[in-house]
């Protein structure tokens, strides 16, 4: 009886470790309620940054790009393109530029060598420079970088204009000149490069490092741009969501805590719950705290555990693949320099799932308000309506994009939305809107 004794003790320890552990994991399931909420409050707040009288307090900025409409097939030329700010031009983790490295004599650098390589130094090439941060523009070749986001800081750049940096750090050099006809958003150029191909794409999205989402509105409803004819592309930064406050009531105290050891505390907070850069974030935060009350790696928090950043997104992606068997779980963990143990290998998973999860549904929550916008701004029972889409967290993670398609469907039943993935994007676009922009340069002078 002693034995039938300790095994109920042990039987009923796990028992309410596991509650510990689902309680833990419930703070990430959405109701089908709490999604809609999210919809509606990012529906208001992209009509916010739409109008004059509330534009300079909206969260969700709606910056007007000056992006008219799609190419048409007769831009002709060599058009160069450079793509700053996502997984592949990074400032190191943690670093941070200051004056004695100029991020964008940094940029001027990688492009000399890359005209050199290409033999196009003495071309005086038309140039569109995709800048993945948000920026205030007053016509294509003017930007105005209003901050930082994804973990990028660079000293003095924050209300400069971005193109003009860039062509001070050219003259600088004065090795070769650039003609800069156009600066661009990453998720304008995704919408452009699949527009080429399907002209029913009028959304942007971005699901990598950061979050973001650019459409073709109306002029009419963009009250900050003169003109009531025709459509124009607006940048959203919907990564700023929630930072006056409105999504608090579904943020955990994990995420409050990742918002607070980042470079911009207060700031896109939305992005935070649903963007590359933070989700292992997410998920280290809550092994930390798992691991305090002694659910996991036998209640010892080893140094990797507190070292920021571990865990990217291609690790949350390999564990979370269907196909992996735990023993493989824990062989990355141990690669992370995590010693676990089975059970803790299933708790990790569990984890990871419960994060990307929310962060998938959040993300279709905000395009489901977008698309029904949409629709009811055209007066239509029924929108068919195509997405491009980039970023390693949509192309990578298993479950992600699924989870995303299937929460706009179910919150905008009467849209259509097909989702198109585009290749290198970004870059491709951003010469495509060179392209037509040089075309509209050279019409108005003759
Ligand atoms: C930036 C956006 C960008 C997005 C995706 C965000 O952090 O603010 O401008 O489109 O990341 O790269
Ligand atoms: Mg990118």
């Amino acid at each position: 009886t002693k034995g039938a004794a300790m095994v109920t003790a042990v039987a009923s320890r796990v028992q309410a470790q596991r509650k510990q552990i689902d309680e833990v994991l419930a703070l990430f399931r959405l109701t089908r309620e709490q999604l809609v909420g999210v919809q509606g409050r990012m529906r208001a707040e992209l009509e916010y940054g739409l109008k004059k009288k509330t534009q300079a307090l909206a969260t969700v900025k709606m910056l007007p790009t000056y992006v008219y409409g799609m190419p048409d097939g007769t831009e002709k030329g060599k058009f160069l393109a450079l793509d700053l700010g996502g997984t592949n031009f990074r400032v190191p983790p943690g670093g941070e530029y200051r004056r004695e490295f100029c991020l964008f004599d940094h940029i001027v650098q990688c492009i000399a060598d890359f005209l050199d390589y290409m033999g196009l130094k003495r071309s005086a090439a038309a140039f569109g420079f995709t800048f993945s941060f948000p920026c205030r523009q007053m016509s294509i070749d003017k930007g105005t970088l209003i901050g930082w986001t994804k973990g990028f800081k660079a000293t003095d750049c924050e209300g400069e204009d971005v193109v003009d940096m860039l062509r001070e750090a050219i003259k600088r050099r004065n090795e070769f000149d650039l003609d800069i006809v156009a600066v661009v958003n990453d998720t304008v150029g995704t919408m452009m490069t699949c527009g080429y191909e399907d002209p029913n794409c009028e959304i942007g999205l971005i699901a990598g490092t950061g979050s973001n989402m650019c459409y073709m509105e109306e002029m009419r409803n963009i009250e900050l741009v003169d003109g009531d004819e025709g459509k124009m592309c607006i940048n959203t930064e919907w990564g700023g969501f929630g930072d006056n406050g409105c999504i608090d009531d579904i943020r955990t105290q994990y995420d409050k805590e990742v918002d607070e050891g980042s470079l911009n505390p207060g700031k896109q907070r939305y992005e935070k719950m649903t963007s590359g850069m933070y989700l292992g974030e997410i998920v280290r935060q809550i092994l930390i705290d798992l691991t305090k009350q002694g659910l996991l790696f036998r209640g010892q928090i080893s140094e990797r555990l507190r070292t920021r950043g571990i865990f990217e997104t291609k690790f949350l992606s390999q564990i979370e693949s269907d196909r992996l068997a735990l023993l493989q779980v824990r062989r990355i963990l141990q690669q992370l320099g995590l010693d676990s143990t089975c059970e803790d290998s299933i708790v990790v998973k569990e984890v990871c799932g419960a994060v990307s999860r929310r962060a998938a549904q959040l993300c279709g929550a905000g395009l489901a308000a977008i698309v029904e916008k949409r629709r009811e701004d055209q007066g239509l029972e029924h929108l068919r309506i195509t997405v491009g889409v980039d970023g390693t967290l949509y192309k990578l993670h298993p479950h992600f994009s699924r989870v995303l398609q299937e929460t706009v469907k179910e919150l905008a039943p009467q849209c259509d939305v097909t989702f198109m993935l585009s290749e290198d994007g970004s870059g491709k676009g951003a010469a495509l809107i060179t392209a037509v922009a040089k075309r509209f340069q050279q019409s108005r002078k003759e």
